[in-house]
């Protein structure tokens, strides 16, 4: 997709500081962290949101679930982390292509969940 910094970091034309790629789904460190360790999951097939997820992206995200324990293993999450999934302005998504925030390194506390 023309003009999404997502897929511009999937195809190699943004650096990325990469923890985790295959051919479903890319992770990478996200460069304002909100946390000690902040790394998103982006599925490798753009969409904004879940509304306008197709029956294959669906799929790359059942995919990107079932990878996100491993991922946080090798972030040394032990303890826990947190996921978060912005949809929408008033979630204050920025990106609009798809993707899995992983927060931790931390106790989250209970603020917001
Ligand atoms: P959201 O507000 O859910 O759309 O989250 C978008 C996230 O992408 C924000 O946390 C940004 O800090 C992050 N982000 C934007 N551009 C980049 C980039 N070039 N590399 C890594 N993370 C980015």
């Amino acid at each position: 997709m023309e003009n999404c910094i997502f897929c511009k970091i999937i195809a190699g034309e943004i650096p990325s500081n990469k923890v985790y790629e295959d051919e479903d789904m890319l992770a990478f460190r996200d460069i304002n962290p909100q946390a000690k360790v902040h790394v998103l999951v982006v599925p490798k097939s753009h969409f904004a949101t879940l509304a306008e997820m197709s029956e294959a992206q669906s799929e790359l995200v059942r995919k990107c679930l079932v990878k996100i324990p491993a991922i946080a293993a090798s972030l040394g999450l032990a303890d826990g982390y947190r996921l978060i999934v912005n949809q929408g302005k008033d979630a204050g998504q920025t990106v609009h292509h798809l993707h899995i925030h992983i927060l931790g390194g931390q106790n989250m506390g209970e603020k917001m969940l």
